[in-house]
């Protein structure tokens, strides 16, 4: 399988702080010796570095390629949720190497949007262990897993791509099988299963690929595997012992009509491509775009081509609690959000969803 980036970085910004640990430290080494001929810069934080918050934006692919950030990730808390997991587990790394035009995590990072990794990623999953083990047994199944915690340990960043530069995911993925309590997961658009294959999940990890039109995907999907190779790894992880449900997002309102077309077709390529074990266990959910201005303008600058499908101020409207933060009109989207699963209902029937909006 194409790796669809390249990983090889020229510079690698390193916190200070990694040097007063052993552990981080020797996690730092060994991701450093994968990059011999990287220039390192200490920093004294991996957040807000002014090189990279005021990098030109029309060198964001480049930053990406060129960049890398160790750090120390202080805050190991885990945020309730109830939509994709029951809790939002401490970031093991923040950015990604793909640069999916859409992405949320950009939203506030200024001029580059480069992949952050933390080292101390023994102590990230001691804190979810401990916090699974203070919960206990799930005695109330919920629609996000009926009888395990489920925690999403990529929400900031893509684990597959995380994995083509060091082995955290395929740690944590190895911790999450020990935990009596708890289940992890996390949306991924990379097929990657060199790394997944390598671990034995035991029932504790749910994979979420992220599927959308294949016509719509090339255009603001970038850097990330095609559509239908995600399709198709869904058997072969379901084979590994992988959990793996489909993440329909973001839903994009385009052409008039098109974009229902669009999803129609996707959802009998879908029906073709899944394996009846796939389908037994299968489940999505679904949602709608929501973008900024602040991204609008960055994306104008490294490629405006997406931004006709993604900016469309006559049918967005400020998000009522996050004023920066786009959507589109309230009724516009009800409508759209009732076709859309009513789609997945008739051409999907073996899919429940499993949270919408
Ligand atoms: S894969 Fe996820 S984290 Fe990475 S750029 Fe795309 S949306 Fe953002």
């Amino acid at each position: 399988m194409t790796s669809p980036v390249r990983v090889d970085f020229k510079k690698i910004y390193y916190q200070r702080r990694i040097a007063e640990n052993e552990t981080w430290k020797q996690n730092a080494q060994a991701i450093l010796e994968r990059f011999p001929n990287a220039e390192v810069i200490e920093v004294d934080q991996h957040w807000r570095i002014p090189e990279l918050a005021e990098a030109d934006p029309s060198q964001w692919i480049r930053t990406k390629n060129d960049v890398l950030v160790l750090g120390v990730k202080t805050t190991l808390s885990h945020q309730k949720n109830g939509r994709s997991a029951d809790y939002i587990a401490a970031s093991v790394s923040n950015g990604c190497l793909s640069s999916c035009q859409y992405c949320y995590v950009a939203r506030r990072k200024g001029g580059s949007n480069p992949l952050s990794l933390y080292v101390n990623i023994e102590q990230i999953a001691d804190a979810i262990e401990k916090h699974s083990v203070r919960l206990g047994a799930k005695l109330v199944p919920n629609q996000t897993d009926p009888s395990l915690w489920t925690y999403d340990i990529g929400c900031n960043a893509d684990l597959s791509l995380d994995a083509m530069v060091c082995d955290h995911p395929q740690y944590l993925i190895q911790r999450f099988s020990e935990m009596k309590y708890a289940k992890a997961t996390f949306a991924t658009k990379t097929v990657n299963e060199d790394a997944w294959l390598r671990v034995d999940p035991k029932g504790h990890t749910r994979i979420r690929y992220s599927i959308m039109p294949a016509s719509i995907a090339r255009y603001v999907d970038i850097r990330t595997s095609p559509i239908e190779d995600r399709m198709r790894s869904v058997n072969r992880l379901i084979d590994a012992g992988y959990e793996v449900h489909l993440n329909f997002s973001p839903i994009i309102m385009y052409g008039g009509d098109q974009w229902r077309k669009d999803w129609l077709e996707t959802f009998d390529q879908l029906n073709d491509i899944l394996s009846p074990k796939a389908k037994e266990q299968l489940a999505c959910e679904a949602f709608f775009l929501s973008h900024s201005e602040a991204v609008h303008e960055l994306n104008m600058q490294w490629n405006p081509k997406g931004e006709e499908f993604l900016w469309a101020p006559e049918i967005q409207a400020p998000k009522t609690n996050k004023e920066d933060v786009l959507v589109y009109n309230w009724s516009l989207r009800r409508d759209a959000l009732g076709w859309f699963e009513n789609a997945v209902g008739k051409k999907l029937p073996y899919c429940p969803v499993r949270y919408s909006f």
